[in-house]
């Protein structure tokens, strides 16, 4: 019987046909039963759903979602990672920092600049991400010496990714 309900369900039949004697949370706790094995589905299919906003993307894209343990989009960056990395020890920061900002490099375009008086327009700004510089981890010195040339001794970068126009 839960089969044939799960079935009626599926072919997308109303909720208002289920039997009036199944409790609300019983119902509930199968919508969840099926909504999980439709993500498995999903996943089968090679998409996968961004843990932030929820919405489905193809894996095959490889720009589409960022692996950082949870995935994540590209358009959720901007209000996911400020909070992500706030629940971070220092070592995971650097390393999920570093994987972030190659990503963004390889499939977004990102540019990467030492001097913030050099940053493109903010109008023209599609992702701001001010990171740990990665050569020096952010002390502005590398290597026993007193200067980072990869940040200029600010021991920070900035991470743009500008607007594509149109
Ligand atoms: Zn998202
Ligand atoms: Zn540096």
């Amino acid at each position: 019987m839960l089969k044939a309900e799960t079935l009626n369900f599926a072919s997308g039949k109303s909720l208002v046909a289920e039997k009036s004697d199944l409790r609300a949370e019983e119902v509930l706790a199968r919508l969840e039963v099926d909504l999980e094995r439709l993500k498995e589905a999903f996943g089968l299919l090679g998409v996968s759903a961004c843990s932030w906003c929820k919405k489905f993307f193809r894996r095959s894209d490889p720009g589409a979602l960022f692996d950082a343990g949870e995935l994540i989009c590209y358009g959720c960056i901007r209000e996911w990672w400020p909070q992500r990395c706030t629940q971070l020890s220092t070592k995971e920061r650097e390393n999920l920092e570093g994987k972030l900002v190659f990503w963004l490099r390889d499939h977004h375009g990102a540019e990467l600049f030492k001097d913030p008086a050099k940053l493109p327009e903010t109008s023209l700004q599609e992702l701001h991400i001010v990171a740990n510089c990665l050569e020096c981890h952010g002390t502005g010195k590398s290597l026993g010496q007193e200067h980072c040339r990869y940040c200029e001794d600010r021991g920070t970068v900035w991470v743009i990714v500008s607007r594509k126009p149109g």
